[in-house]
């Protein structure tokens, strides 16, 4: 397998200034996925209730989404509650019911083992931890989280960024995990706990990737609508790493234009509620949004 992202499968009920919606699909995987899958084809490892669409499962198949590692429990389907304010960037988590993932014991399947680019997205990280230990060599692990659980379980996520080679993380996460104000010192106080690289996202302001070598900033394409922000995060991971996987490389060209691809994939998601921009996204509007984030910053 070229692609395996760990991470929960979801229904989602969000609020923002464009309005509500109850128990729509969402997911840390789904969104990951989804997003990896215009550059390549990833194989998901998460868990779903009885009550997940199907008409979800059938999109994933449409777009070449690997579902094996996907098992179906007794009870329902994790659960997670959103207020957005009228800044998108802040986010009030209302409710989080873990439902099936709860005592979820994830089990790799056999052609997951060998795989290249693992991305541990965001769940308890002792289960992230459950996965690791399962993959055969990979060549790239990454690894998201949320305040949640740098809150609740701080050393076992810091057992996790140990063994990996990229995180991503937000600025309040970061600063939080290192006690740093300043990005920067962050980053490299970051980098001396286990990573190679750190992708920061900074919402509106785009990302910053540092790495031992370098330090990359790409803007966020200016997006005048941004009805729900919800995914951004994980669409910014998928573009990226379905796009090193896509080039097989991860040097620093490639590191550069996958942060633009991120950029690009979450810049999509945020204009529609839950998932449905991925529904109508074609390649040529990722394409031509990466020529017109190429453009914005060249001088
Ligand atoms: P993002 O906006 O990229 O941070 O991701 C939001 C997605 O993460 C939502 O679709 C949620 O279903 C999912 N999510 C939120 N909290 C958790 C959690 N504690 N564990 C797993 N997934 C979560």
């Amino acid at each position: 397998m070229g692609l395996v992202i760990v991470g929960s499968l979801a229904f989602d009920t969000i609020e923002t200034s464009y309005g509500r919606r109850e128990r729509i699909v969402g997911g840390s995987s789904t969104y990951c996925a989804l997003a990896a899958s215009f550059f390549t084809q990833p194989g998901i490892v998460s868990v779903i209730g009885e009550d997940f669409p199907e008409e979800t499962i059938d999109f994933f198949k449409k777009r070449n989404i690997d579902l094996e590692g996907v098992s179906k429990e007794a009870g329902p389907t994790f659960h997670w509650e959103a207020r957005y304010g009228l800044d998108p960037n802040q986010r009030k988590t209302i409710k989080t019911e873990l439902n099936v993932f709860e005592n979820f014991k994830p089990v790799l399947p056999t052609k997951y083992k060998k795989v290249d680019i693992l991305f541990l997205g965001n769940i308890d990280p002792d289960q992230q931890d459950d996965i690791l230990v399962q993959v055969e060599h990979p060549k790239l692990v990454a690894m998201d989280t949320i305040n949640l659980w740098i809150n609740t379980k701080p050393e076992s996520v810091l057992k996790v960024l140990e063994k990996v080679d990229i995180f991503f993380a937000n600025e309040e996460e970061i600063k939080l995990l290192t006690k740093q104000t300043n990005l920067i010192k962050a980053g490299k106080r970051l980098m001396e706990m286990g990573p190679s690289f750190i992708a920061m996202k900074k919402g509106e302001h785009g990302a910053l990737i540092m790495g031992q070598e370098f330090v990359f900033g790409v803007m966020a394409h200016p997006c005048e609508e941004v009805v729900d922000p919800t995914g951004a995060g994980d669409a910014f991971a998928g573009g990226f790493l379905g796009y090193l996987d896509k080039v097989k490389s991860f040097d620093q060209e490639a590191i550069r234009k996958a942060a633009v691809y991120g950029s690009v994939m979450a810049s999509f998601v945020i204009e529609d509620f839950g998932i449905d921009r991925f529904k109508s996204l074609s390649p040529s509007e990722i394409e031509e949004r990466y020529n017109t984030l190429k453009k914005l910053v060249s001088f």
